[in-house]
This record gives structure tokens, C-alpha cells and sequence, in this order.
């Protein structure tokens, strides 16, 4: 029986990890898929996380030492994809790809999420290099530059608004000519003098050369074609929370989630079900970003510990 079980090695997954090993617990596997690290390894710059400003790093880099750290102290690590997870009287049985299955005192579901794709020809060629899913992380590369904003939905316009404080002119692209999101929202947006909008048109495709992304092809609904020079390409076009761990045989959560499929959890990142947390990108509310990811992580696995104390 393990003391917990960790899905997802992202930085959520790993810090809780680092906490629960190092709090004395025994017996922790995390369980990832692939290796782990999350998202941010496709990123290709990270510059807000408080202590690491190094400018040459890319996110792969700025992972590698949370694993070695994090592993010190006697996590385990299977490299499997999880099923599902169930709560059988006291404790969970956590199944595996394949069919097999381990028991478990506490879960700490850290599966993050995962930013949709448009699709457009070019999209992943320059994922990085250019585009980006993320405007807090990527917002700042482009200070005093214009950028384009994929998207009419509350998280484009908000984000579309957090990069006119920072970019010099931001040009929402969206393929109707009403809007998503919240009325106060987009009213917020068009009051904003640097905000352009450029409706009933999709981005066709993206351009760029060895150093990223020069520019985008804009179809406009009329057939009509223009091309904007930008060096930053924002897709805001929905998110995947990745929650399929969560739901049982018939497909119904086996915990309380909100209307976007996101886990709902108190500020101690405990679940509706005992032993059972959410930490990360996968929690309501999350601000997507590494630090808070993290800062979720050591939270849940001192619950843990504490919740393992309480049943000894
Ligand atoms: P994730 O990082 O998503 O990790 C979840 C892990 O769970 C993944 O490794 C996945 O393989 C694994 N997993 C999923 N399902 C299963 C399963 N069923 N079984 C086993 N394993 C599973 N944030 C910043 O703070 N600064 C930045 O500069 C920044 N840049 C970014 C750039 C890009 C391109 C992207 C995509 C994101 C960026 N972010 C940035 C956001 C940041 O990466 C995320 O907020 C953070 O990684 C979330 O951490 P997490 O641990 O919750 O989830
Ligand atoms: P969303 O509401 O699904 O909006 C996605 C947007 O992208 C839509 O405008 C959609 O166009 C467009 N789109 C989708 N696929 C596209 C493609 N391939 N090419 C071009 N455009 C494409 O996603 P979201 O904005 O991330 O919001 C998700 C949920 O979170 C929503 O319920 C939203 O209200 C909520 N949210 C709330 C807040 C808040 O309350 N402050 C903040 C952020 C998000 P169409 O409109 O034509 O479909």
C-alpha cells in the first residue's frame, strides 16, 4: 500500500513529491506518462520564477534540477499513464494503463492541462518561437511590440488586455464578428485605445525564419487575404483540463468539479472526497503558472502528511 500515489510530474506533481518524501513518508510513487516536467518544457524561456533569471535556460533545462532534486529524497517514479482512480472504503486504487492496479493511502491528482491548438499551418512549427499560449509567461518578450491575439472568448480578451499594458498594439483576431465573452469583459477591451479588433477572419497561416515567427496570413471571411507583420502570436482558443483520471466506469467525476471540468478544492487543495487532492493547473482557479503550480504542490502533500498522522 503506498503512503501516496502522485499522477502527473509536472511542477505541481514534483514538489509534492519533494514535500511528502522529505516529511518522513515512506512509500510515494508519482506516476507520468512520459518523462517528467509538464508543460513548461516546451517552453522555451522562463523568466518569472522568483530565483532563476537565467536567460539562456529553456524550460527543459529548468526542469532537469527539480527531477534530481526532487527524486533525492525517495520519490519513486513510474513512467505509466494512469486510468483512473477510485476510492475503495478507506483507501484508493489507482489503475494503471494496462490493467494493473496499486493501492493507495492519499492520492495527489496534479494532470494539469493542456492549452488547445487552432490548427493553423505553422502553429506547431513556431510553437515557441513565436507562439505562445501563455501571456503572463511570454507577454513580456514583445514589451513595446505589436502582437496578435487568437480567439473571442473571455480568456482571449483578457489576455488581449493584460498585453496592451505591455505590447505596443494588440490585434484581436477572431473569426466572427460577435464575441464569447462576458459583455463587460469585451467592453473593457474595445474602451482600450491600443486594442484592435480584426473579426469574420481566421489566421491562415503563420510566417516566420530561422528565428521564429515574422508574421501571419489573415483569410478574411470575405476571401479576402491580408498579412500583419508580428513577431508574437497569442492562441487563446480554449483549454483541455486533463480530469480523465477522475472519472469512474460510467464516465461521472468521482469528486465535486465546476462547469470547465476543473477540480473544485479548499485552499488546503483537499477534494470533496478525504485523502483525495488537487493541486496545479488542474484546480479551479489556477493561475497557470509554474510558481502557484508549485506553491499547490507543497500544500496537498502537507495535507497528506497531516491526513496519514490523523488515521495512524
Ligand atoms: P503540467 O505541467 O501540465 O503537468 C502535468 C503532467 O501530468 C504532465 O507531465 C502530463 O504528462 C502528466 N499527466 C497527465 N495526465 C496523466 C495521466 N493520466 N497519467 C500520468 N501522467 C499524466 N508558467 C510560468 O509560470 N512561466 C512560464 O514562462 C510559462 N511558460 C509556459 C510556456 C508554455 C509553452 C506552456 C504550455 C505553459 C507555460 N507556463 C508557464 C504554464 C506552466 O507550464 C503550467 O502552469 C504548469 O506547468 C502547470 O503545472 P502542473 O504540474 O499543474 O501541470
Ligand atoms: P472559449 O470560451 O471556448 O472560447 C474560445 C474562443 O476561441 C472562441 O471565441 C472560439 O470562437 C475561438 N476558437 C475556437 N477554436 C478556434 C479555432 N480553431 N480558430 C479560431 N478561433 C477558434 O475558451 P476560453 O476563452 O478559454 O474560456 C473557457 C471557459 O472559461 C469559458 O466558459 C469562459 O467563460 C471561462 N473563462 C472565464 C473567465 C472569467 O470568468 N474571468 C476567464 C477566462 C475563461 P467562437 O466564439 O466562434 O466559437
Amino acid at each position: 500500500m503506498l503512503d501516496c500515489a502522485i499522477i502527473g510530474g509536472g511542477p505541481a506533481g514534483l514538489t509534492a513529491g519533494l514535500y511528502t518524501t522529505r516529511g518522513g513518508l515512506k512509500n510515494v510513487t508519482l506516476f507520468e506518462t512520459g518523462m517528467p516536467g509538464g508543460q513548461i518544457t516546451q517552453s522555451s524561456e522562463i523568466e518569472n520564477y522568483p530565483g532563476f533569471f537565467e536567460h539562456d535556460k529553456t524550460g527543459m533545462d529548468f526542469m532537469d534540477t527539480w527531477q534530481k532534486q526532487c527524486f533525492h529524497f525517495g520519490l519513486r517514479h513510474e513512467m505509466k499513464k494512469v486510468e483512473r482512480v477510485a476510492k475503495t472504503g478507506e483507501h484508493f486504487t489507482v489503475t494503471l494503463e494496462g490493467g494493473e492496479s496499486v493501492e493507495a493511502l492519499t492520492v495527489i491528482v496534479c494532470t494539469g492541462s493542456t492549452p488547445k491548438r487552432a490548427g493553423i499551418k505553422g502553429e506547431d512549427e513556431y510553437f515557441g518561437k513565436g507562439v505562445s499560449t501563455c501571456a503572463t509567461c511570454d507577454g513580456f518578450f514583445y514589451k513595446d511590440k505589436p502582437v496578435t491575439v487568437l480567439g473571442g472568448g473571455d480568456t482571449a480578451l483578457e489576455e488581449a488586455f493584460y498585453l496592451s499594458n505591455i505590447c505596443s498594439d494588440v490585434y484581436v483576431v477572431h473569426r466572427r464578428d460577435t464575441f464569447r465573452a462576458a459583455p463587460a469583459t469585451i467592453d473593457r477591451a474595445m474602451r482600450k485605445e491600443n486594442i484592435h479588433f480584426v473579426t469574420n477572419a481566421v489566421i491562415d497561416e503563420i510566417v516566420g525564419d530561422t528565428m521564429g515567427v515574422t508574421g501571419v496570413n489573415i483569410k478574411h471571411n470575405d476571401g479576402t487575404m491580408t498579412h500583419m507583420d508580428n513577431t508574437g502570436l497569442f492562441v487563446f482558443v480554449g483549454h483541455n483540463v486533463n480530469n480523465e483520471v477522475l472519472k469512474d466506469q460510467n464516465g461521472d467525476f468521482i469528486c465535486e468539479m465546476n462547469q470547465r471540468g476543473q477540480v473544485i478544492v479548499d485552499l488546503c487543495m483537499r477534494t470533496s472526497v478525504e485523502g483525495l487532492y488537487a493541486a496545479g493547473d488542474i484546480r479551479i482557479e489556477a493561475p497557470k503558472q509554474v510558481v502557484s503550480a508549485a506553491g499547490d504542490g507543497s500544500v496537498a502533500a502537507l495535507q497528506v502528511i497531516s491526513y496519514i498522522q490523523e488515521q495512524q
